[in-house]
């Protein structure tokens, strides 16, 4: 498959008073076309800071310090704002953290959706209107609610308008940033299974980022495992969810239940907390809390190594973890 998007040791960097936080460190990985690509990782590990950096809708305080991000071909790294701004929404659109919250209260989604249609994607006022129930049908609501508020929509609802936003000029990538989070998990199933059925029906690609490791398991076809600002995993979804490299990885599997069905197995989360990224731990960031850790994680920074082809892992002790984890299954069955 042709890739999208292609990351390539992205260094994001906050200003705050006279230091700096390096709170994405080097991150590099891809997106094919057509496929939805999992962001994954403790609050804190820089996954927004990554998202936001794709579409350079970033803090005042923040920029990119190095690394490129190729799309289709593309450096959008050292664009100027204005061909950045073009691409936006129309190639690339972005669903905010708790976007069901950030429809402006004012205005009906109508209203909103013209927004984008009328003023970014130039359409006229007939098209504008056709476009608008085009896309509520998309997301599944009646377009006799075009003329509500936001208040008057559930959560779900709300998201629902939010993804149809994002939708709205047909864009290529969709980022989008915790889509689920606050919903109840039969709302987070049906809001997951229209963004795959949507996903597959236009043929984009999107970058899903979530803290919730079962959230990519029931929709991604790949993941990216980040820690600290850095990535520790990444590949096929099954490949990295089933057959884990990572101690991190191996750990996010533990601590969550399965959205699929009933919780399987217990549940244990890793010990300790991710590293503040104002004096971030030397060698591996992760060594701090690994079982697994051996004096050279704790001077060396591991490289980002294949575990298997298309399958990349950033540790020292991968083979060794991989190996016990092998054992556990096998005494599990
Ligand atoms: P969450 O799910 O909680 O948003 P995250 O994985 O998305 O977590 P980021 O929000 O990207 O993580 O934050 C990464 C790091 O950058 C954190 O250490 C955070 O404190 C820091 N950070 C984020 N925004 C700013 C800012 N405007 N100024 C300074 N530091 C910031």
């Amino acid at each position: 498959t042709e890739t999208l998007l292609s990351v390539r040791d992205l260094k994001v960097s906050y200003q705050v008073g006279k230091g700096s936080i390096d709170a994405v460190d080097g991150a590099s990985f891809d997106v094919p076309r057509g496929s939805i690509v999992g962001l994954v990782g403790e609050s804190g590990c820089g996954k927004t800071t990554v998202a936001r950096a794709l579409t350079r809708v970033i803090a005042d305080n923040a920029s990119i310090t190095g690394g490129q991000i190729l799309f289709d071909g593309q450096d959008i790294a050292a664009l100027p704002e204005r061909e950045m701004n073009a691409l936006r929404w129309r190639d690339i659109a972005f669903i905010p953290q708790s976007a069901m919250n950030s429809l402006d209260p004012v205005y009906t989604v109508e209203y909103q959706l013209n927004e984008v249609l009328r003023r970014r994607g130039g359409l006229g006022r007939r098209q504008a209107r056709a476009r608008c129930e085009e896309l509520f049908e998309m997301v599944g609501i009646e377009a006799g609610r075009l003329g509500d508020y936001p208040h008057q929509f559930s959560g779900g609802m709300r998201q629902r308008v939010a993804i149809a936003l994002a939708l709205a000029l047909n864009p290529k990538l969709v980022i989008a940033d915790e889509p689920v989070t606050a919903l109840d998990v039969i709302v987070q199933r049906q809001i997951l299974d229209q963004l795959r059925d949507l996903q597959s029906m236009l043929g984009i690609s999107v970058i899903l980022v979530t803290h919730d490791i079962s959230v990519v398991a029931y929709v991604c076809d790949r993941t990216v495992v980040m820690y600290a600002g850095r990535i520790a995993e990444a590949g096929p979804m099954d490949a990295v969810l089933m057959e884990p490299s990572h101690p991190y990885t191996m750990g996010l599997r533990n601590a969550f239940p399965d959205l699929k069905g009933a919780a399987s197995g217990v549940l244990t989360p890793i010990e300790g907390a991710p590293p503040n990224l104002a004096f971030p731990p030397p060698g591996c960031r992760f060594a701090p809390r690994c079982p697994f850790a051996v004096e050279t994680c704790t001077t060396q920074q591991p490289a980002l190594g294949m575990a298997a082809p298309d399958h990349r892992v950033s540790c020292h002790r991968a083979d060794e973890a991989a190996k016990l984890r092998q054992e556990a299954a096998r005494t599990e069955t």
